[in-house]
């Protein structure tokens, strides 16, 4: 059993992740300031600090409930589309936010560090599966953020020997399979709990963002890894900081289309996903697939629920069961 800080444990991929770590029988510190996750989805075993993780205060109060064996860092600002309308917000915050927590960490000699990067590092990617040979360009300021946050890392391990894995997920989607997690976020943006919501009547008709891409049926297509998958890979890459950091793209495998997403929402939940066409998204990819070989290989890490059915199944049960999300409960 160990003690770990979890930043951002109150949202999505957060929130899964203090789940795999309390039901292994773990302890956590949640830091989070509410202002995205919810305080409903802290589960009752974990201790809540409420606050900024740029908040020297804050920072404080969480590392005084330490000593920590390692810290996971998800407290970000996260939307693509936002990161373009105010990108030095972006890289501030999120850029303040890894320094200032992992600078707590150095300091209370805590030197295991795990963050939640993306697969926007890698922007417009060259060839598909994308591991971790690709180059790394980001075209969205969400993106860079990430990339800055990791490069921050590095200095941090030559400075003062902390370790980190950095995560890049591809497109985090379902709920814990038990029901005690969802994902809730307001704005929602994310195609799955869209589509959902749709079917459910809980939303307007979901607009498809283009299909007109260079894909088999001209939708885009990404790669959609279950969160409790994601929260694992989280526990796994905690044993390689031992030796060295790491650096693990995060995702199935496989890609599904846009269109083929929407049909495996209306078969899993019975009924059709309301649904019209428009332009494209800026910065829309036309394809994301992840290669976690290395993931796998250097980690045995393997998803539990690699299947589109699975992941939204499991979305599908949350959302039924809370209409209005974390507000509902
Ligand atoms: N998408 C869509 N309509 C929506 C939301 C998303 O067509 O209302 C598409 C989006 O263009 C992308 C895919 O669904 O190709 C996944 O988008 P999401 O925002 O869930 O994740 P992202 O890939 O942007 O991280």
């Amino acid at each position: 059993m160990a003690r770990f800080l979890v930043t951002g444990g109150a949202g999505y991929v957060g929130s899964h992740t203090v789940l795999a770590l309390l039901d292994r029988g773990d302890e956590v510190v949640v830091l989070d300031d509410l202002s995205k996750g919810h305080r409903a989805a802290v589960p009752a075993g974990a201790t809540l600090v409420q606050g900024r993780c740029d908040d020297p205060r804050a920072v404080e109060a969480a590392f005084a409930r330490g000593p920590f064996e390692a810290v996971l860092h998800f407290a970000a600002l996260s939307l693509v589309g936002d990161s373009m309308r105010d990108p030095m917000r972006y890289i501030g915050e999120n850029v303040a936010g890894v320094t200032a927590v992992a600078g707590a960490a150095a300091k209370a000699g805590c030197r295991k560090f795990v963050l939640s990067s993306t697969a926007a590092l890698f922007g417009f990617p060259d060839r598909i599966p994308i591991d971790e040979e690709q180059r790394l360009e980001p075209a969205s300021a969400y993106g860079e953020s990430k990339l800055l946050c990791e490069r921050a890392l590095a200095w941090a391990e030559k400075v003062h020997g902390m370790r980190f894995a950095a995560l890049r997920y591809f497109n985090a989607a379902g709920a814990d399979p038990d029901g005690r997690a969802g994902e809730d976020h307001d704005p929602e943006t994310h195609l799955i709990p869209l589509a959902i919501g749709a079917a459910l009547g809980l939303r307007p008709p979901l607009t498809v963002f283009g299909d007109d891409y260079d894909t088999p049926d001209g939708t885009c297509i990404r790669d959609y890894v279950h969160v409790t998958d994601l929260a694992e890979a989280h526990l796994r890459a905690l044993p390689v900081l031992e030796e060295r950091s790491v650096r693990y793209n995060l995702g199935n495998g496989t890609g599904y289309s846009v269109k083929q997403v929407l049909d495996t929402v209306a078969r899993v939940g019975g009924r059709p996903v309301p649904h019209g066409y428009g332009p494209r998204r800026a910065g829309d990819p036309a394809a994301l697939v992840a290669s976690s070989r290395r993931l796998r290989e250097e980690t045995g890490w393997m998803p539990r629920f690699p299947a589109l059915e699975d992941i939204v199944r499991t979305a599908w049960a949350w959302h039924a069961a809370h209409p209005r999300g974390y507000a509902g409960r």
